[in-house]
Parts: structure tokens; C-alpha cells; sequence
């Protein structure tokens, strides 16, 4: 083979390995830090689309009558009344509003916008329940329709609790789930089948040797919540390949310079 056409190749190489290693951005709750947003709102899901991040995250939980909806909290505040989103009927739920004047989106109206999204995937955060059984119930009907939408591989699934991750491994074995509570080695996980840890920057920036055990067993490794530009740099050294953050804008930049 010629020279030129030897670094040629090393070019090709060096580029794709290059590129093969550069890590992608999840805006957490969606991108909700920009004009007319809110966190978890469908807004803040469209945004995140549109600046063209890898994912867009969103917390869920199930009304006391079955109806998957989107909140972080447990808890709702309504009329100055704190209401625990799993005991209060959907009627009433509905009456809470987005600061930014959105109804308190159900998972079917954020599926429904979700089918309109070009590029980025949502990353869909299952919130503990107080009864197992109404963790079963969200769990088989938001994959229920996700499924229905045709959109399987355009969602992933991360849950603070381990009975969600069971959940998803039975009802969607071909579905990527990621642990978040940073408790579990990358081996522990494994034989678990779960995708990967989406852990805590502090515990990963503690535990560095974990990023490159999950990527020897194949996972893929997210760290949240990283918005300061000293630990977005920390988190792209530590070769992490999810970066969750509510800054997608600043962590976009910080890697084009890389
Ligand atoms: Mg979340």
C-alpha cells in the first residue's frame, strides 16, 4: 500500500474512533431553562428536539384512577393543598399547572408529542410508587403504549427503583433500562440486564473504575445531574457516554471545543 494512502486510512481510523467515543447529551426534564419552558412540560420535550440533543428526560408516576401522568414530585400542590399524585383522581390532577401555563401533561398527550420529535429519543424515568401493584400498572400500560406508537426503539427507561427495572426486563426484554440509585457495581448490574449505571456525578466521579467496568461488560454509562462547566469537563475525561444535564446548551458547547 502507497503512504498517502496508509494515512489515509490512520486519518479514517483516528476520525471514526473519534467520533465512536464522543458522548451524548440528555436534557433532564426536558429543556426547560430556555423562553416559554417548563420542567416536564411538552414544551420542554419539543425544545430538547429541536437543539437536537441524543435525549430528553421525563418523570412519571400513576394517578389513583389508572392514568399515567408526568410529575417529578410525589406531590402536588393545589390550591395551596399538598395532594400525593398515586392517591388523587385525574380530574383533580389535571387542574395543576406548568409555570409556564401547560395542564400537567398525561403520558399519553407526551407520547403523542413525542411522535412529532426528529432526533432526540425520550428517556423515561419511572418514579416509585408507595404499592408495588400501582408500579406494575404503570409500568405494562406505558409500555403498553409506547409499543402501540411503534416507538420501542426510541425509549429508554431509568428508575430509581429496582422492582422498575424487574418490571421492564419482563414486560420488554428488549428494552434498555439504566439504574440510578448508585448503589450497584456494573457486575451486579450485568446480571441483572440492565443497560447500564445512570448514577450520580459524585458517585462517579468517586468511583472512575466503574465507567470502565460497565464498558468492558458492554453497558453504557449515563451520570447525572451535570451542570457546572468544571464537572461537564470531569464527566467527558471520564469517558461517560450519557451526559444528563439542565444545562444541554452549555455541555454542547463544552464538547465542540473538545
Ligand atoms: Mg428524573
Amino acid at each position: 500500500m502507497k503512504k498517502g494512502n496508509e494515512l489515509l486510512l490512520l486519518l479514517f481510523f483516528l476520525l471514526f474512533t473519534n467520533s465512536a467515543t464522543s458522548q451524548e447529551i440528555i436534557a433532564h426534564r426536558g429543556f426547560w431553562k430556555t423562553e416559554g419552558s417548563a420542567q416536564n412540560s411538552i414544551t420542554a420535550l419539543m425544545k430538547a428536539d429541536s437543539i437536537g440533543v441524543y435525549g430528553s428526560e421525563v418523570d412519571i408516576l400513576i394517578s389513583a384512577d389508572g392514568v399515567p401522568v408526568v410529575n417529578h414530585d410525589a406531590t402536588v400542590t393545589l390550591d395551596g393543598k399538598q395532594l400525593r399524585v398515586e392517591e388523587t383522581p385525574f380530574n383533580i390532577l389535571r387542574q395543576v399547572k406548568l409555570s409556564n401555563g401547560e395542564p400537567l401533561p398525561t403520558v399519553k398527550e407526551y407520547l403523542d408529542a413525542f411522535e412529532k420529535c426528529k432526533k432526540t429519543k425520550l428517556i423515561i424515568e419511572f418514579k416509585p410508587h408507595e404499592k408495588k401493584e400501582r408500579e406494575v400498572e404503570l409500568a405494562q400500560k406505558v409500555i403498553e403504549m409506547v409499543h402501540a406508537r411503534g416507538l420501542q426503539d426510541k425509549v429508554e427507561y431509568i428508575s430509581f427503583g429496582i422492582h422498575f427495572l424487574h418490571l421492564v426486563r419482563q414486560i420488554d426484554p428488549q428494552a434498555k433500562v439504566y439504574y440510578l440509585n448508585g448503589d450497584m457495581s456494573p457486575g451486579v448490574l450485568s446480571t441483572m440486564g440492565v443497560a447500564g449505571p445512570d448514577y450520580n456525578y459524585n458517585v462517579l466521579f468517586q468511583r472512575p473504575q466503574w465507567v470502565k467496568e460497565s464498558h468492558e461488560l458492554g453497558q453504557k454509562v449515563n451520570v447525572w445531574t451535570v451542570n457546572r462547566s468544571e464537572d461537564i469537563k470531569t464527566a467527558i475525561d471520564l469517558k461517560v457516554d450519557f451526559i444528563t444535564t439542565d444545562e444541554p446548551l452549555l455541555v454542547k458547547e463544552i464538547l465542540q471545543k473538545q
